[in-house]
């Protein structure tokens, strides 16, 4: 079946096999076989997330577990590290939770640095942070390892993590790291279709979650802890995709974790020399700069609502323009999901071709 094909940076393309696992019959969610089903993922999903915690299985996007947390978390006020288009919209999301937040803000483009972090939890004002991982937007992979480092100097504060567009790309430790929440959306890096997050929570999150009061309903983590530990889930699942989730797992496992992070750091590495090959420049810095989709820099000046249309019409691949107010002066490309070297030297091509076309 001809079709457009996924380039952008979430949703990406969904394998075949993936689609075929989903439509596989139902069973009641209080049943033995969901319990089994849940059960026969775990290992894998704690292997991927480097923890020994639950993993937990939200019928939500990602959306919904990064307004839970800061509802399950934040007390005092909450640092909110805005570096771009998602990481700043954290910081709205907490003030429409009613929640005292403040944002740490760098230009679009540039990381969150561990310094800067330091200096403001140093005034003791909070106790919840937020930092997206890989900000999808502007293709900037944030020094969460340091950045985790200086959180774990002040004990009462919640690390919480966004690694939708990171996970399973670059490796992640939950529990080397020290994060109190870390999440992320299917449809990303995991390359499903979208509808389900999933999500680990400290043992010290946890017990603070349950000392708070307003956590709400649909996503109190308590809740989801208790239910996991009998392989349930609060509410009704989103079972189609947890029968994804489980084929895709044969398929990473499968592959190697390793040789996953080093396909991801290789393809990534290809649209980087295409970058470089043309002249254009990358919009975060080296050193900086996601393995899982490139953020490139128009600084060519080219038209990339054309781009992406000539892309679209002449090969039916969909790429993304910039991100709000960087629309017009970058252009996105994913290597996230099960892309190939064969299949990236296709985007290649017809990146090319297109951009001959201009
Ligand atoms: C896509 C994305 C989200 C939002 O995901 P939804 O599925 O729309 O909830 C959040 N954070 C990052 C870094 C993303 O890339």
């Amino acid at each position: 079946m001809s079709h457009v094909k996924l380039f952008i940076p979430g949703p990406v393309e969904v394998s075949a096999k993936t689609q075929l696992a989903m439509i596989q019959p139902l069973m009641g969610h209080r049943s033995k076989e969901f319990q089994a089903l849940y059960q026969r993922i775990m290992p894998g999903l704690q292997t991927l997330f480097g923890t020994a915690q639950p993993v937990f299985l939200s019928t939500s996007s990602a959306w919904g577990v990064m307004e839970g947390a800061l509802r399950n978390l934040v007390t005092k006020k909450v640092l909110n590290c805005c570096c771009g288009a998602f990481s700043d919209k954290w910081y709205e999301v907490s003030l429409s939770c009613g929640k005292q937040a403040e944002a740490l803000r760098v230009p679009w483009g540039q990381p969150i640095t561990p310094e800067a972090v330091d200096e403001r939890l140093a005034t003791g004002d909070f106790d919840a942070i937020t930092v997206v991982h890989n900000e999808t937007s502007t293709g900037v992979l944030n020094p969460l390892r340091e950045i985790a480092a200086v959180v774990k100097k002040y004990p009462g504060v919640s690390l919480i993590t966004d690694v939708v567009s990171s996970f399973s790309t670059v490796p992640i430790g939950f529990d080397e790291l020290g994060l109190d929440v870390m999440l992320l959306g299917t449809q990303k890096a995991l390359a499903l279709p979208p509808g389900m997050a999933l999500f680990a929570i400290s043992e010290a999150a946890l017990a603070k979650a349950a000392s708070v009061s307003d956590r709400g309903y649909y996503l109190d983590f308590v809740e989801f802890r208790k239910n996991a530990d009998n392989f349930m889930t609060p509410s009704t699942p989103v079972i189609p995709l947890i029968f994804a989730l489980e084929s895709k797992l044969e398929d990473i496992f499968g592959e190697g974790l390793e040789q996953r992070y080093a396909r991801h750091a290789a393809l990534n590495g290809m649209v980087h020399d295409w970058v470089r090959r043309h002249d254009f420049d990358f919009l975060a810095p080296e050193g900086y700069r996601s393995k899982s989709l490139t953020c490139v820099k128009n600084s060519r000046g080219i038209d990339t609502a054309k781009l992406v249309s000539l892309m679209r019409k002449n090969h039916l691949m969909a790429i993304d323009g910039g991100y709000g107010k960087i629309k017009d002066s970058t252009f996105r490309l994913s290597n996230m999901g099960d892309e190939t070297e064969a299949t990236i030297a296709a985007l290649i091509a017809a990146l090319d071709d297109s951009l001959a076309k201009l």
